[in-house]
């Protein structure tokens, strides 16, 4: 039996870590080696996981692979860690600005990076989708709307800017409207409108688990392979 792959997963009080640790196992040949949270933890191991604040994180032990679900005020030193430890990066925060995606694209020519808005498989259907109704739509209008819970912080989210990439890069003219109430966890439609006729394309996220099942499986192949910026689809089989 092959060693498992160590983890450390930054932001991991927040809802995402939550499922992270919650689902880690489930993963096969993984374990995670540092969990890190924003403040001091109340606890310093959990279920036999140690515990480290962001403060620490230059003393954690050693790891394969950072899964960051955190917010951009923390993207910059995990990335930096991950640098400075030739570990593979696995993030999916977002609102990252221009300044920390050209550091992203800068890390991946010395460590393996995968930066996503989405870690579902539906999103990752989607997106194609998208791209082909772009192309064979052409001059009709494009809106994505997308409905969050009322804590998300970034809008529009980091789908709805992706799945507009899509369809911007068929030369659709791309408008967006969010919006933020109660528990939703994530719904966003892509709508074509031409003359006389609408097209909507819908993802409905039930739970975060699919994000956080895709991120563990992002990081299980994503672990020793060699530095590059990757995508989900690099590495869904
Ligand atoms: P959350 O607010 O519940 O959790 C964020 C966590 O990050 C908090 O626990 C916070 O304490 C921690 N944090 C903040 N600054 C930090 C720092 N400097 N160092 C370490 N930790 C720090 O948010 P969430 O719902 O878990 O989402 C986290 C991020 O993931 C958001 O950017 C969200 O948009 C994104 N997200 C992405 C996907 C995807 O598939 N790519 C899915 C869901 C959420």
């Amino acid at each position: 039996m092959t060693a498992p792959i160590r983890l450390l997963i930054h932001g991991a009080s927040g809802r995402m870590g939550q499922a992270l640790l919650r689902l880690c196992n489930e993963s096969g040949n993984c374990q995670v080696v540092a969990a890190v949270t924003r403040k001091s933890p109340p606890q310093r191991v959990v279920d036999g996981v140690p515990f480290f604040a962001a403060s620490e994180l230059s003393g954690v032990p050693a790891f394969d692979v950072a899964i960051d679900f955190s917010l951009p005020e923390g993207f910059d030193p995990v990335l930096a860690l991950c640098v400075a430890r030739r570990a593979a990066l696995v993030s999916g925060t977002t609102g990252l600005s221009e300044a920390q995606r050209g550091e992203l694209a800068s890390a991946a020519s010395v460590i393996p990076v995968l930066w996503a808005s989405n870690f579902s498989l539906g999103v990752a259907v989607l997106n194609e989708l998208v791209e082909r109704a772009a192309v064979a739509l052409k001059g009709w209008d494009v809106d994505v709307v997308e409905a969050h819970h009322a804590q998300k912080k970034d809008a529009p989210s980091g789908t709805a800017l992706t799945l507009g990439e899509a369809a911007a890069a068929a030369g659709a003219h791309v408008s967006y409207a969010s919006l933020r109430a109660g528990d939703i966890i994530g719904e966003h439609t892509v709508q074509f409108s031409g003359p006389g006729e609408r097209i909507e394309l819908v993802h409905r996220a039930g739970s975060r688990d699919i994000f956080a099942r895709g991120a563990l499986h992002a990081a299980s192949r994503i672990a020793g392979k060699p530095p590059a910026a990757y995508r989900v689809r690099d590495l869904l089989d």
